[in-house]
């Protein structure tokens, strides 16, 4: 399958993934075995430059469910899910992650049921992404996604948004939802990469092979200036409960790889006990992103 432009993007990079899984020893599926914070950390050091500086978050829209379907065995109260934006500044620049979604989208997930969506923060984060150096999603689900391929400024966007192979394949293939489906013509307008294991995205920037949630699922850690570490593991969990107690979610419409999302669950509990200055952030635990913005982990405005 040709890619376009995301074909030369890859063979940039072809040499530094060959070291890549040369270091990594045997190449395993990435929940194979359990991923190594050490080799993330030495990835994200591969590419010259000052790290960045700080992390903000923007809410856009919300979901309103009951907690048993995030964490497995949670008692069905009220818990909010947020859907977000994170923003990665640099002195001279910044980098998005993920890219919101549009209102029609928003309404496929309300499922004929009323949810809040913030039209103005919406505009908040179709501007952010054309403000930003680059863009990278989490995985190619809607709430994610639907903000680079559903936008009125394709032209400028796409160019410097960031998917895997896996992501563009599931957009082609088997999308979410028919209004984020990518057509052959549309996909070789972003830049496309492939990786084993590990990919050195840009300085402090690491991306880490998570198939599970949805196939083309990747958690990207992040090294600040300061010393401070975050890894964003996208849907892995909806509520960090799901990382502490090690539960899957008990939503039957999400059709998860369930073994390897339990590998990933595993593996972040394990972190959660051993790394005192790793920063876990999941994406829609609503409690999680008051409580880092208040204690300053995340800033809680887009710049
Ligand atoms: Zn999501």
């Amino acid at each position: 399958m040709n890619y376009g432009m995301g074909g030369s993007f890859v063979t940039r990079y072809a040499g530094i993934c060959a070291a890549l899984l040369l270091l990594a020893g045997s190449v395993e599926t990435a929940w194979g075995q359990p991923a190594s914070l050490e080799q993330i950390r030495g990835v994200a050091g591969l590419i010259p430059g000052k790290r960045p500086l700080r992390i903000n978050v923007l809410k856009f829209a919300e979901s309103r469910r009951t907690k048993n379907f995030s964490v497995k065995g949670a008692p069905a109260e009220p818990s909010v899910q947020a859907r977000t934006v994170y923003q990665v500044v640099y002195p001279d620049g910044y980098v998005m992650i993920d890219s919101g979604m549009d209102q029609q989208v928003h309404k496929f997930f309300g499922r004929g049921i009323e949810e809040p969506y913030d039209a103005e923060a919406a505009q908040q984060v179709q501007k952010a992404l054309r403000g930003a150096r680059s863009i990278v999603m989490t995985h190619e689900h809607g709430d994610h996604v639907a903000g680079v391929i559903r936008t009125q400024y394709l032209d400028e966007i796409a160019p410097k948004t960031i998917l895997t192979k896996t992501q563009v394949e599931t957009l082609m293939a088997n999308p979410q939802m028919p209004e984020i489906k990518l057509t052959a013509e549309a996909a070789k307008r972003y830049v496309v990469i492939d990786y084993e294991k590990y990919f050195p995205f840009a300085p402090g920037i690491a991306l880490i092979k998570a198939a599970g949630h949805t196939p083309g699922s990747q958690m990207i850690y992040v090294a600040l200036e300061t010393g401070r570490e975050y890894l964003f593991v996208g849907d892995s969990a909806w509520h960090m409960d799901g990382i502490r107690l090690m539960k899957g979610k008990d939503a039957a419409w999400v059709k998860e790889d369930e073994d390897a999302v339990m590998g990933q669950l595993k593996w972040l509990n394990g972190l959660t006990k051993t790394e005192k200055n790793l920063i876990i952030v999941v994406s829609h635990d609503d409690e999680q992103r008051k409580e880092y913005i208040q204690k300053g982990i995340l800033g809680g405005a887009l710049e």
